[in-house]
């Protein structure tokens, strides 16, 4: 817990789980606390023999080094300082590729959120995913960065559609190999009792957006409620990687 301004707290916590299926778990996390505040990221790794638990790795790694050092004293600084450690990651990740074979090669997700006192500036390449939550609500932040999310931004496939369509697990854009690293950036203010949810596609492909609310609305302590959704996923099989980040500030 991180006292922010104004003696508002900041809760975190966060749930990783290989899954019932995967031999091991090629998600990466961090949950980094700061002075006034937290970095926190979700990386789901990509490419064959393992190099995706390397790519999520190094993007995470990447990010509390460049991120653990200072974060700037204006929250224009703080913004360019995140997409500057996402570039960074982009090109070790490239580097760590270079002599290896193409088929693998590796990429990986990232979404990350730099919460300093009430204020959130968000980066995020691929398909995991950050949503906003309050008492009663839950949205997403983010936009899927995969062929099916295209689709649905420019009108073409509803959300139910999406569900079922063969492509959905194909990414648009990732850090790593052949992916264009570019991330979109926006900036977020949380409102007191509001909550941020960073999570891997293990979540987010099993559970539906009302399903996820009715979990995180059933109270109690935030690390309880991240394993709850974890566990959620496993009881349908657990097929994917699940990673679970949850931040929250106090009510009051
Ligand atoms: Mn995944």
């Amino acid at each position: 817990m991180i006292k922010c301004e104004g003696m508002k707290t900041v809760q975190f916590s966060v749930a990783s789980d290989r899954g019932l299926v995967r031999a091991t778990n090629e998600d990466s996390y961090c949950l980094l606390p700061l002075e006034q505040g937290v970095l926190a990221a979700v990386a789901d790794g990509i490419g064959g023999q393992l190099q995706g638990e390397v790519a999520s790795g190094l993007a995470i790694r990447t990010l509390e080094e460049a991120l653990g050092q200072g974060v700037g004293a204006t929250s224009e600084e703080r913004g360019r300082r995140l997409e500057e450690a996402v570039a960074l990651a982009q090109a070790r990740i490239l580097r760590a590729s270079e002599d290896q074979p193409p088929q693998s090669r590796m990429g990986t997700t990232l979404t990350a959120v730099l919460v300093w006192d009430l204020e959130a500036h968000v980066a995020h390449v691929g398909d995991s995913r950050l949503y906003r939550f309050g008492s009663a609500t839950l949205r997403q932040v983010t936009r899927d960065h995969s062929v099916v999310g295209e689709m649905i931004g420019r009108g073409e496939l509803s959300p139910d559609q999406a569900e079922h369509h063969p492509q959905r697990h194909v990414l648009s854009r990732w850090l790593g190999h052949g992916g264009d690293g570019t991330p979109d950036t926006l900036r977020l203010t949380l409102g007191a009792g509001e909550g941020l949810l960073l999570c891997s596609d293990g979540l987010s492909s099993q559970l539906s957006d009302a399903e996820i609310l009715e979990v995180l609305t059933q109270g109690g302590a935030l690390d309880e409620l991240a394993w709850k959704l974890v566990r959620t996923v496993n009881r349908r099989g657990g097929s994917d990687n699940t990673t679970v980040v949850l931040i929250r500030t106090d009510r009051e």
